[in-house]
């Protein structure tokens, strides 16, 4: 039986009859940018977020870049993040002409190590990405702490992470704004591209309001540069369908994930994903460390099982960031992290038959090793 890392046909079969109407209702309207629907999905986010604000781009992507363009970060500043992530949170800093300054992770979380931020701080740093990887959060709370003793802004990377939280706090509402990603891998993915930003700041949400619609105050009058990263009615219809199963699929990512621990905690030489006291893990990706990983990697695929290796070069050692002077041997943990992870398939609708098999191939390769 084989296993896929992901089933999205699998979704669409429990959906269909939902979101087949809505498709339709947007092409009745023949209203395809902005709209009721976009307006909608920003209401329900930032409602589900507990943020005060939502404001809907084209991508993660676009909601880090806008986030940081609307923070006035630039040419000659420094963001500090993390380089265990997926490339766009660093690519961002770049994209608006500032320096990425690469801080550790914390190997039980995989997320910027909250001391290394306060002593990465220079005269330099205007603001701060951390990172929910995977689905877990960063531990803001001394991030955010440091942040303030430096007025630095702190953008939550929430691209992995809706539906996670914090002791009181939800993904989204941690720091002065965030960032989500609605890819269709995501726990809620379009059908296509598609972002959010939640803001607690007003100010940043009304500016990256402005930069979405390249900087149009109304009647083509320009206060400032900004750029198209409109999001689709289409994707919104789609999407506010979704979110109303969401924490239903996080439920079902946990159990999954749970069953996958229980299998495991024998196996002495797995190292499975933790779940930190206050917080709640959505397992966008459920991760686990384990020796000769690569060989692991080949022999799931062999027998057809999905699995995923997120992600191979930490960012420090990236072609493009050679410029920045990090020594390959820095980021220990990073590096350590991207020898020894495998994602495996953890999606809402897995059965328990599916999961036995993808433990059962996981001892297998142990054995063989
Ligand atoms: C997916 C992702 C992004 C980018 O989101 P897109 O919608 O694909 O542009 C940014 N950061 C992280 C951590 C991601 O996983």
């Amino acid at each position: 039986m084989s296993v896929p890392l992901l089933d999205l046909r699998a979704q669409y079969e429990r959906l269909r009859r939902e979101i087949e109407p809505v498709v339709a209702e947007v092409f009745e309207s023949q209203r395809f940018i902005g709209g009721p629907h976009v307006e909608a999905l920003e209401q329900a986010i930032a409602g589900y977020c507990e943020a005060r604000e939502a404001v809907a781009v084209a991508s993660g992507t676009d909601a880090l870049l806008l986030l940081l363009k609307a923070a006035g970060v630039g040419p000659g500043d420094e963001v500090i993040t993390s380089p265990f992530t997926f490339f766009a949170t660093a690519g961002a800093v770049v994209n608006v002409g500032a320096t990425p300054v690469f801080v550790d992770i914390d190997p039980e979380t995989y997320n910027l190590s909250a001391p290394g931020v306060e002593a990465a701080i220079s005269h330099r740093t205007k603001a701060v990405i951390p990172v929910h990887l995977f689905g877990h959060c960063a531990d803001m709370a001394p991030m955010n702490a440091a942040a303030k003793r430096h007025n630095l802004t702190v953008i939550e990377d929430a691209a992995q992470s809706i539906g996670a939280r914090y002791y009181e706090g939800r993904s989204g509402n941690l720091g002065d704004a965030g960032a989500i990603s609605f890819f269709p891998s995501k726990n809620l993915g379009g059908a296509g591209d598609g972002g959010m930003v939640t803001a607690m700041d007003a100010a940043l949400a009304d500016r990256v309001r402005l930069l979405r619609n390249h900087g149009d105050e109304g009647g083509y009058m320009y206060s400032a540069v900004g750029t198209n990263s409109r999001l689709d009615a289409l994707q919104a219809a789609v999407l506010c369908v979704k979110l109303r199963h969401l924490d239903t699929w996080i439920a079902e990512r946990r159990a999954n994930a749970e069953y996958y621990n229980a299998r495991f905690a024998d196996v002495e030489e797995i190292v499975t994903p933790v779940e930190r006291e206050g917080c709640y893990h959505v397992y966008n990706q459920y991760v686990i460390r384990l020796p000769e990983r690569d060989r692991a990697r080949q022999y799931l695929g062999e027998l057809g099982i999905g699995c995923a290796v997120y992600y191979p070069l930490p960012l420090h050692r990236q072609e493009c960031f050679a410029h920045l002077g990090y020594h390959p041997g820095s980021m220990p943990e990073s590096n350590r992290a991207s020898e020894e992870v495998l994602a495996l398939p953890v999606f809402p609708e897995l059965t328990r038959e599916q999961q036995d098999e993808v433990v059962a191939a996981v001892k297998q390769h142990l054995a063989a090793v």
